[in-house]
């Protein structure tokens, strides 16, 4: 089973993480940019996150075997922080690099005006820098968010908007407005395997986009595995499974025209390697990002 993970919050995660997710066929991930968890205090503080989403991160995947990608943005509850919404104004830089392959997670949290004001300038940067976007919908008053979301970018073609963490109740909406219609599998909240797979059953496979979300909280990152497996299970073929786990991302992120899908050999343990098309810091070639490695010491 080949896995695209179009949604993973890796920077959270640990190298068995990466480990596992690799024997379980994960073979490219995209990680959007999110909260920490602690709140930001300063615009410098997203810099540095976004270059190491753009630069250690990607490093450190191809150590494991896994093609790493990015969408960033300011995400809905920090754009509520007059401390954090400078950042904004550094997105344009910052959405030229290579691995970007969209803008997010936009969208709204808790709904007010600075949100919606955050939203519009994020939807219009990603359409002067032809990327789709990711947007997140609230966890609170979800189908009212995801119907405001909707109206929010009724202008844009719908094919070059995910609609992420959708449930039985606002998955029809998403799919009438004709945009692609995201699931986050967790262990206990938002969506389930069995769920999941009911839904599919329901609606098919088109524009339908699995993701395990997996971050600093109570997450699987082999979520997309198990709904693959559940799939097979339930009588899905497996060129079925190869279009949601696979194919619809690909199809998704494809359209920034940056997506690099080249296999990349994980490491050998106890070595490091240089993966063409993988940034590499302002360290000497072949010593890692930046002078810095995997590895813990010598053998
Ligand atoms: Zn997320």
């Amino acid at each position: 089973m080949k896995i695209f993970d179009p949604h993973v919050h890796m920077t959270a995660r640990t190298t068995d993480d990466y480990e596992r997710m690799y024997a379980a066929g994960v073979r490219v991930v995209v990680e959007p940019a999110f909260w920490l968890g602690q709140p930001r205090t300063n615009v410098g503080s997203f810099l540095d996150y976004f270059d190491g989403l753009l630069g250690w991160e990607p490093y450190r995947a191809a150590q494991y075997g896994i093609r790493h990608h990015c969408a960033l943005a300011l995400n809905p509850k920090e754009a509520n922080d007059p401390r954090c919404t400078g950042v904004l104004g550094e997105l344009p830089r910052y959405l030229l690099k290579d691995s970007v392959v969209a803008v997010g997670e936009l969208g709204y949290d808790s709904m007010t005006p600075e949100e919606d004001h955050a939203f519009e300038v994020q939807l219009a940067l990603a359409d002067e820098h032809g990327l789709p976007v990711l947007v997140h919908t609230p966890h609170r008053d979800k189908a009212a968010g995801t119907r405001r979301t909707l109206d929010v970018v009724k202008g844009m073609d719908p094919g070059r908007v995910l609609v992420d963490h959708l449930n039985e109740l606002t998955l029809g909406m998403v799919a009438d407005a004709g945009c692609w219609m995201g699931f986050s599998v967790y262990p206990d909240t938002k969506m389930d395997t069995d769920r999941m797979v009911a839904i599919l059953k329901e609606y098919g496979t088109e524009r339908m986009i699995v993701n395990s979300a997996a971050d600093w909280g109570r997450s699987d990152p082999l979520k997309t595995r198990e709904v693959g497996e559940a799939m097979l299970a339930a009588g899905f073929t497996s060129a079925d499974v190869e279009r949601v786990l696979w194919d619809n991302p690909v199809a998704f992120y494809g359209q920034s025209g940056r997506l690099s899908l080249e296999e990349i050999a994980p490491v050998a343990p106890g070595t490091t390697h240089v993966v063409p098309g993988v940034p590499l810091g302002p360290g000497a070639p072949g010593a890692g990002y930046a002078g810095n490695t995997i590895l813990r010491g010598a053998r």
